[in-house]
């Protein structure tokens, strides 16, 4: 196992990019540490597998190198760099059975076969396929071939990383729960480096310790799933994650105080003087609806959501979700918000301002 490390890293498509729009990964520098398990998380386009293909191998970076613990390994094929990978089609060979294909990564690499033998019952057993292991991978149902993907891919002990492609795409709803979870607990047992692609953020913020979020071939933040929600470093990062995502108001901030529409917020920190574009942001979970006090708030929509109602309202016609418990009645006099101002994120021109005396 490695901890990986980029190093102005960018990539571009285009033979001679004219400008940082050529580029569908721009510079970035990142170090992912030995054993630790992410999601790399972001819309459609955003450069994720750019970014994967680049660390497995397949891919040249146009600029920067890539190293697995102190060794340079920017030209060196995916073999040479010893890593696993799953796609987010099955890789099977139908000829086979589920065992051999299991087997084949070890068979490959001249494994002893008692060696294989229990790391592919063990493997077999964890993702659910100890009972198939005989039938011939031909026939079985996709997601079956995708179990034996990720059974492949987890099934070596001595690779520097594991990486995954979205792997879950072609499994039935309901077991990618069960998979998730399995993928989990094979990270805890077996502590490989984990790399996972994503663009939904349950899967991400499930599976991973670590949550890195991409826009438009930017890395924006890398995070704890309680960190991008409680602190996104960028707008991007507070919309994306929670569902809903973040609400955001333009305000004009001084010290400890907000102001909108000569309405005034006191902050639980201060903020100096910020010039740019600054805008308070707040999660839907942490704002009450009040009658009489607070910013005022015409509700709009309310949808009942099970154990929550999720309430979409305006405030001086911006909009702003608000969840609330299930059991909470609504009523006409309900025309203002308030919220814990220990809560509330500040930012500025896009990013977090880091409120002053807060690490
Ligand atoms: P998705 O979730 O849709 O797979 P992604 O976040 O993985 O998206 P990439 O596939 O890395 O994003 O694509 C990043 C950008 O690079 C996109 O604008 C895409 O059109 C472009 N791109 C990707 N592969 C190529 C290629 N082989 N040639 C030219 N442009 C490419």
């Amino acid at each position: 196992m490695a901890s990986i490390t980029l190093e102005n890293l960018a990539h571009s498509y285009v033979d001679h990019p004219q400008g940082q729009a050529d580029f569908a990964l721009k510079e970035l520098n990142l170090q992912w540490q030995d054993g630790e398990a992410y999601a790399l998380l972001g819309p459609s386009g955003c450069g994720k597998t750019t970014l994967l293909n680049i660390m497995s191998g397949l891919l040249k970076p146009s600029q920067g190198r890539v190293l697995f613990d102190d060794r340079d390994v920017t030209k060196a094929t995916t073999a040479e760099r010893n890593i696993a990978q799953v796609f987010q089609f099955p890789v099977v060979y139908d000829t086979m059975s589920v065992r051999e294909n299991l087997a084949f990564p070890l068979r490959n690499r001249g494994m002893e076969r008692g060696y294989i033998a229990d790391r592919v019952g063990r493997i077999a057993q964890m993702i659910g396929l100890e009972d198939l292991l005989d039938r011939k991978a031909r026939g079985l149902t996709a997601d079956l071939k995708q179990k034996i993907s990720l059974g492949r891919g987890m099934v070596r002990d001595d690779v520097n990383a594991i990486l995954f492609d979205e792997p879950l795409t072609v499994i039935d709803p309901h077991l990618k729960w069960e998979l998730r979870t399995q993928l989990k607990s094979l990270h805890h047992e077996f502590g490989h480096t984990m790399v996972y692609v994503t663009h939904d953020q349950t899967e991400a913020l499930t599976f991973a310790d670590k949550v890195v979020v991409m826009q438009e071939g930017k890395v924006l933040q890398v995070g704890t799933p309680q960190e991008l929600f409680e602190a996104p470093a960028h707008r991007f990062v507070g919309y994306f994650i929670g569902s809903p995502g973040m609400n955001f108001l333009p305000v004009s901030v001084t010290g400890r105080n907000a102001t909108i529409e000569g309405h005034k917020v006191e902050l639980s920190h201060g903020y100096g003087e910020l010039q740019g574009e600054v805008e308070l942001g707040l999660r839907p979970e942490f704002i009450t609806l009040t009658s009489g006090n607070g910013l005022p708030a015409e509700i709009i929509r309310v949808q009942d959501v099970g154990r929550q109602k999720f309430v979409n309202a305006s405030v001086f016609g911006n909009e702003v979700n608000i969840v609330i418990d299930a059991g909470i009645e609504l009523s006409a006099d309900m025309t203002n918000i308030t919220f814990d101002a220990s809560k509330v994120s500040i930012f500025e021109d896009h990013w977090r301002v880091t409120p002053q005396g807060a690490a």
